[in-house]
């Protein structure tokens, strides 16, 4: 099944990281961290609506200001999420400059920037090219069992993780959708028209097979209706089950953590994992508070994740990419001794 996503890592997995998430039905896209974002055209940053930041350490934010640069004047609205701490960064950075005349601009720009706490509440501020971008705080929010974003197709979850800064990890999760087969309604005797949107609701909603669906369309001699229990309008419906994309980055190998992520990343149809060192380095990585390919295999193995993307490499492997790349794979084969031979 194609999800309603395509996800690609943004440089090379020696580069910064981050991912780009596009919308394959919608000018529309999210963007997991901010680091070094050269890579992206003007157009791919214009299409964001949603910035989703792991943490504030430099490899993961220094490609704010691009975003801001090129979004200022042209772009109306922006929404960033990320730990703890997160909107003083964001003040911080945007208080770096002299907005003295962005007020002008035909297309004001209101960067919305919320940050998740440990227990669930949200706190946003906002900024705005029409106040030059001084912090206006907004109500508080919550994000319950994590979900900070909740649309109709999809919600994004977010797990605060150890990285001895607190970091976040974020998995979007398209909601089960309800597809028609029209040639089958046709067959039927039936024809299509804005009764369908009540018939994939009430398959959606659980309704029971005898629950009484209006079938109905209008004819050059008026309107044809009728009530069709839902079951015998089944065999025209498809149930879709929606993919679940995850991003998990700079984080420790711990009992406590690795359960927050296996919760968070659990059936993943594709995981992106940060990979930085190889396990005979593991004492330099856990006092990095870093993963080893082996820990991400390790990981992905335990949530039963269906593609595993590794990223974020070391750049003292520049030569050994093909050494992380394996050790990754040993563990996701469920080999305890990858790496260590
Ligand atoms: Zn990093
Ligand atoms: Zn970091």
């Amino acid at each position: 099944m194609r999800s309603i996503f395509d996800a690609q890592l943004l440089n090379e997995p020696f580069g910064d990281p981050g991912v780009y998430v596009d919308f394959r039905f919608e000018r529309r896209a999210f963007l997991f961290d901010l680091g070094d974002n050269a890579v992206l055209p003007p157009r791919k940053l214009l299409r964001l609506s949603h910035v989703f930041v792991s943490h504030t350490h430099m490899d993961h934010f220094i490609g704010f200001d691009r975003l801001v640069r090129i979004s200022v004047g042209r772009k109306a609205d922006l929404a960033m999420f990320g730990p703890p701490g997160f909107i003083d960064r964001v003040e911080h950075r945007l208080a770096a400059y002299t907005w003295d005349r962005v007020d002008r601009y035909d297309v004001s720009l209101a960067i919305t920037a919320t940050e998740v706490a440990e227990t669930g509440p949200m706190r946003s501020a906002r900024f705005d090219t029409r106040h030059a971008f001084a912090r206006e705080p907004l109500p508080d929010g919550c994000a319950p069992e994590g979900v900070i974003v909740d649309e109709p197709d999809f919600r994004v979850r977010c797990a605060l993780l150890d990285h001895r800064t607190p970091c976040l990890g974020f998995a979007i999760e398209e909601k089960t959708h309800v597809n028609v087969w029209k040639n089958r309604l046709v067959e039927m005797g039936y024809k299509t028209g804005p009764w369908l949107a009540d018939l994939k609701r009430a398959a959606l909603e659980g309704q029971p097979d005898d629950a009484p669906v209006r079938v109905w369309w209008r004819e050059a001699h008026g309107e044809h209706e009728e009530t069709v229990p839902l079951g015998a309008l089944k065999p025209a419906l498809e149930f879709v089950h929606g993919q679940k994309l995850c991003y998990v980055t700079d984080v420790v190998f711990h009992e406590a953590n690795v359960q927050r992520i296996v919760d968070l990343v659990r059936g993943a149809d594709l995981l992106f994992i940060e990979s930085v060192f190889l396990e005979e380095d593991v004492a330099h990585a856990t006092q990095k508070q870093h993963l080893t390919a082996s820990q991400a295999g390790r990981i992905a193995c335990a949530a039963r994740a269906r593609s595993v993307v590794p990223f974020h490499f070391s750049p003292r492997y520049t030569d050994r990419e093909a050494d992380l790349r394996a050790e990754l794979e040993m563990a996701l084969e469920g080999n305890e001794r990858a790496g260590t031979e």
